[in-house]
C-alpha cells in the first residue's frame, strides 16, 4: 500500500514546481502544526478492557480553525490522517471557507463494536482531545464510518465536558441536534455542482455512462443526484461486491436491496465483478468514492473513462496521474470536487454560532454558488499556468494560504 501522505507531499512539490512559492513557505506546509495520539479504553460487551488508538492532526489554521472528519477504519493510521489533515488544508482555501485543516481517526474495525462499544469509542476519543477542540480552534466532522448519530454522541459529551452550549464544535450532526439541512448530500450534489461546471470544457456530455466506486455516503448520493440529472449509472461498488448493468442501474432499488440484504452483490438484473474490474470498465465518468489509492501505476493504463471525479480523498496516486495525463484523461482532484462536504460543515457551524437554522434550499444555492466560482478559478489557472487541475487546485489553494500566513 503506498503512503497516502508521500502522495500528499509529492503532489505539492509538483505543483509547486509549476508555480514556485517561498521555501520557508513549502517547508512549513509540508508538516503538521501539530499531532495527537491517544489511548482510548473501551469496556467491551464481554468484560474486557480494550484500548484504541485515535489521532487528530491539526495541520493548519492560517484561514481558520482546523478542520476536518473523523475516520473510524482498521487501516487507518498516523500517516493517512496526516494526509489527509494536509488535504484538508488545501480543500477549505480552493473552496475559500473561512477554516483550516485537521482530520481525526481512530484504528479500529466499527463493524466488529456493538453500538454501545462505538459510542463508548466515539466519547472516549472525545474526552483525550478535548482540550485541543472547540468552535474557534478545531471543528471535526465525519468522515468514513462515522455517521450523524457518533457526530451527535460527540457534541454531547464536548457540551458536557465544556459547557459550550453552541453545538458548534462538531458538524455533521443529526438535524434535531443542531445539524444542517442538506449536510448529508452536500459531498455528493457539490461533486455534481463541479462536475456540471466543467464537463463540457473537457467533451463529457448530458447522459454519460458513469462508474462509481462506493456506495456509502458520497458515492450513494452521489449515484442519485447524478442519475436524477439524466446520467447512466452502469456499474457501482462497495467493500464486498461490485455490480455492472449496462442499461443502467436504479439506486433507490439497489439502496433498498443492500439495506435488506447489506450487499450490493445479487442486485436483480446486474452482473458481480470484481472491485478491480470495476475501475477498468469503459465509460465516461469514472467517481472513486471509497478510499485512497485505488488508481495507482500499477493499473493507470487500463483505466477507460475519459474523465476522472475524485470524490473519495487521494484516489489516485502522483505516478497514475501522470499516465492518466499522457492519455488525455481529465481528473477533477479531490481538494475541489469533493469539498461540498466541507462548505456545507462551515454552513452548519456558522449556523450554530448564529442560532439560525437555513432551509435546505438555501444551503443548496450557496454551495452552489461557491463550488461554480471555484471550479471557474480552478479551470482559469489551470489555462493560465498550462497544467491539469490537480496542479491549479493546489496553485489556487496555496496561493490563498501563503498569503494568510503573510509570505
Ligand atoms: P462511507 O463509510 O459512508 O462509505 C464508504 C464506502 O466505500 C462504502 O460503500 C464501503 O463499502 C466502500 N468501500 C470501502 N472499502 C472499499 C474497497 N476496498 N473497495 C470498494 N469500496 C469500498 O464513507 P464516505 O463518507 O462515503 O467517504 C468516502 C470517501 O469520500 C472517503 O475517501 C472520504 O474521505 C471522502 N469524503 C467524504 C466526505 C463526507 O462528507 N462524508 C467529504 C469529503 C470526502
Amino acid at each position: 500500500m503506498q503512503n497516502p501522505l508521500e502522495n500528499a507531499i509529492k503532489q505539492l512539490m509538483r505543483a509547486a514546481a509549476v508555480k514556485p512559492f517561498p521555501e520557508a513557505f513549502v517547508a512549513q506546509i509540508s508538516r503538521p502544526n501539530r499531532e495527537v495520539r491517544i489511548s482510548i479504553p473501551v469496556l467491551m460487551d464481554d468484560g474486557h478492557l480494550q484500548i484504541f488508538e485515535g489521532y487528530r492532526v491539526e495541520h493548519n489554521n492560517a484561514r481558520g480553525p482546523y478542520k476536518g472528519g473523523i475516520r473510524f477504519h482498521p487501516d487507518t493510521d498516523i500517516n493517512e490522517v496526516k494526509a489527509l489533515a494536509f488535504w484538508m488544508t488545501l480543500k477549505c482555501a480552493v473552496a475559500n471557507i473561512p477554516m483550516g485543516g485537521g482530520k481525526g481517526g481512530v484504528t479500529v474495525d466499527p463493524k466488529k463494536l456493538s453500538k454501545r462499544e462505538l459510542e463508548e469509542l466515539s466519547r472516549g476519543w472525545v474526552r483525550g482531545m478535548a482540550e485541543f477542540l472547540g468552535p474557534r480552534k478545531d471543528v471535526p466532522a465525519p468522515d468514513v464510518n462515522t455517521t450523524p448519530e457518533i457526530m451527535g454522541w460527540m457534541a454531547d459529551e464536548f457540551e458536557k465536558i465544556s459547557g459550550d452550549k453552541t453545538r458548534a464544535t462538531f458538524t455533521g450532526k443529526p438535524i434535531a441536534l443542531g445539524g444542517s439541512e442538506g449536510r448529508g448530500s452536500a459531498t455528493g450534489l457539490g461533486g455534481f455542482y463541479v462536475f456540471d461546471r466543467l464537463r463540457s470544457k473537457y467533451g463529457i456530455s448530458e447522459g454519460s455512462k458513469i462508474v462509481i466506486q462506493g456506495f456509502g455516503n458520497v458515492g450513494g448520493n452521489a449515484a442519485e443526484i447524478f442519475r436524477e440529472h439524466g446520467h447512466k449509472i452502469v456499474a457501482l461498488s462497495d467493500s464486498k461486491s461490485a455490480i455492472v448493468n449496462e442499461n443502467g442501474l436504479d439506486i433507490k432499488a439497489l439502496s433498498s436491496y443492500k439495506a435488506e440484504n447489506g450487499r450490493i452483490g445479487g442486485f436483480p438484473g446486474s452482473r458481480e465483478i470484481t472491485n478491480a474490474e470495476l475501475l477498468e470498465l469503459p465509460c465516461d465518468v469514472l467517481i472513486p468514492a471509497a478510499l485512497e489509492n485505488q488508481i495507482t501505476g500499477e493499473n493507470a493504463e487500463r483505466i477507460q473513462a475519459k474523465f476522472v471525479l475524485e470524490l473519495a480523498n487521494g484516489p489516485i496516486s502522483p505516478e497514475a496521474d501522470d499516465v492518466l495525463l499522457k492519455r488525455n484523461i481529465s481528473v477533477v482532484p479531490d481538494i475541489l470536487a469533493n469539498s461540498g462536504g466541507v462548505v456545507v460543515s462551515t454552513f452548519e457551524w456558522e449556523q450554530n454560532l448564529k442560532n439560525e437554522h437555513w432551509s435546505e434550499k438555501e444551503v443548496f444555492e450557496k454551495l452552489k454558488e461557491i463550488l461554480v466560482r471555484e471550479s471557474d478559478e480552478v479551470h482559469k489557472v489551470s489555462l493560465e499556468t498550462r497544467t491539469d487541475l490537480r496542479r491549479a487546485a493546489f496553485i489556487v489553494a496555496l496561493s490563498r494560504i501563503s498569503g494568510a500566513m503573510g509570505y
